[in-house]
């Protein structure tokens, strides 16, 4: 056993060392990095995680939280560390008339189950929401809504965070800002999140969904561009992929109040439906049982998130179309393309490329399992995606710090 463990102080919560709780700490949803840790905490409260913190610093192990494991790349994962199971902490405290205040292991969809019987809801949801508040706060957070509202990291009110050497501190804007900026996508490296407060806005019922098709790329990125600008609709985003042996582009416009305009839009065709604000926000929860059968959830997942100035989007996605290819869609992945007004987005550490507008591009691939050569092949395509997207000025998106 580790010396830092065997001198471990009294804990409320449990320090797990057994198999299965190594194993499970060492592997993530990209199912590529299966770093071990030494130990696993599932921590009672606060104090918990600042005395294993604190001891932990004087051993010189690493300590890093984890939520879901949703990361990709190892970045929940501690070589040789103590992984910190912030899904023990998911209490949904108070439900105010503007805002709430939960623990930072809770998930989003739990946070809307307690927030929406008060008609409120947080402006910017990820697409998945069975991701935790501290593990998207730690990254960013970005979604449909972000050309409205920026990041989930933009609208947070208060933190409640255990600092790298132990502290417990409440900050915010006002309070312990150095604190405030450094753990807002700041990759759990920057201190432990335990408890977050934040900003709510009025939920509409239900919401007018409409996806638009389009003939080329080109098309599909001048109406994003000309619907964030014009801020007509709640939610955009756009995806390209491949169904049926077709190539598909299409964009999502979402208006939370009326049917929204669709004028001077050069679309080929649209679908709409009216449909609640949770079936909306909820619509990945449907995927998931058909990749859980189809054995592609357990599978790698080399994923790759990138931001992208305006300018170089159309020809990265024309990149991504053509070189990652038909393996890249397969019959569930997809290219993920959301525009972002940089104005929205004041979180320090989620680092922008230089543009009014950029874009999320997220290219999401299923590799079968026990295919280490496909695995390969993806993230050597993903590299050469990555120094394309660097070389116009382009950012990592959800890297390790
Ligand atoms: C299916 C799917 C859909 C997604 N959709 C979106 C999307 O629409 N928009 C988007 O922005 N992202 C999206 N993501 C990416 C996702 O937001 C990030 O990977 C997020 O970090 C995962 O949250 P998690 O709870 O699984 O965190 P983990 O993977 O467990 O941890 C992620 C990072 O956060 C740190 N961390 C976790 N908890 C805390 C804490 N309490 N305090 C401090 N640091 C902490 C970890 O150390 C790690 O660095 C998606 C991912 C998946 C798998």
């Amino acid at each position: 056993m580790h010396q830092a463990l065997s001198t471990m102080p009294a804990l409320t919560g449990n320090l797990e060392t057994d198999e299965n709780a190594l194993a499970w700490a060492a592997r993530d949803y990209g199912g590529t990095v299966h770093d071990r840790p030494t130990a696993v905490l599932r921590p009672a409260d606060a104090t918990d995680i600042s005395t294993l913190i604190k001891h932990a610093r004087e051993h010189d192990l690493a300590v890093v939280p984890r939520g879901q494991g949703h990361s990709t790349g190892g970045q929940s994962q501690a070589l040789g560390g103590i992984v910190i199971d912030m899904t023990a902490l998911s209490a949904i405290h108070e439900v105010g008339t503007d805002r709430v205040v939960v623990d930072a292991g809770a998930k989003w969809s739990d946070v809307l189950r307690a927030t929406l019987p008060h008609g409120l809801t947080p402006p910017v949801l990820t697409d998945y929401l069975e991701l935790t508040v501290g593990g998207t706060l730690s990254v960013g957070g970005l979604g449909g809504a972000s050309h409205h509202h920026g990041a989930q990291t933009d609208n947070v009110i208060s933190l409640d965070v255990v600092t790298p050497t132990g502290d417990v501190v409440t900050c915010s804007p006002d309070a312990n800002r150095v604190v405030f900026d450094a753990v807002r996508a700041g990759r759990g490296r920057n201190g432990v999140i335990t408890r977050a407060t934040l900003r709510l806005v009025k939920a509409p019922e239900t919401v007018a969904w409409h996806k638009l098709h389009y003939g080329t790329i080109g098309q599909l990125v001048a109406d994003q561009r000309q619907l964030v600008t014009a801020g007509a609709f709640d939610y955009v985003e756009g995806q390209l992929k491949i169904r049926e042996g077709e190539h598909v582009a299409e964009l999502e416009a979402v208006s939370f109040a009326g049917r929204g305009d669709l004028g001077g839009l050069s679309f080929r065709e649209t679908e709409t439906q009216t449909v609640t604000y949770w079936e909306f926000v909820d619509r990945l929860a449907h995927g998931e049982p058909f990749l859980r059968e189809a054995g592609l959830w357990e599978s790698p997942h080399p994923w790759c998130n990138l931001l992208v100035p305006s300018a170089a989007v159309e020809d990265l996605l024309h990149h991504a179309d053509r070189e990652l290819g038909a393996d890249l869609y397969s019959d569930f992945g997809l290219v993920l393309a959301y525009p972002l007004r940089t104005d929205r987005i004041s979180t320090p550490l989620l680092r922008l490329p230089a543009d009014d507008l950029v874009f999320l591009v997220a290219a999401l691939r299923y590799a079968p399992t026990a295919s280490p050569e496909i695995v390969s092949a993806m993230q050597e395509a993903n590299g050469h995606f990555v120094s394309k997207t660097l070389a116009v000025g382009g950012t990592l998106y959800l890297d390790p710090l």
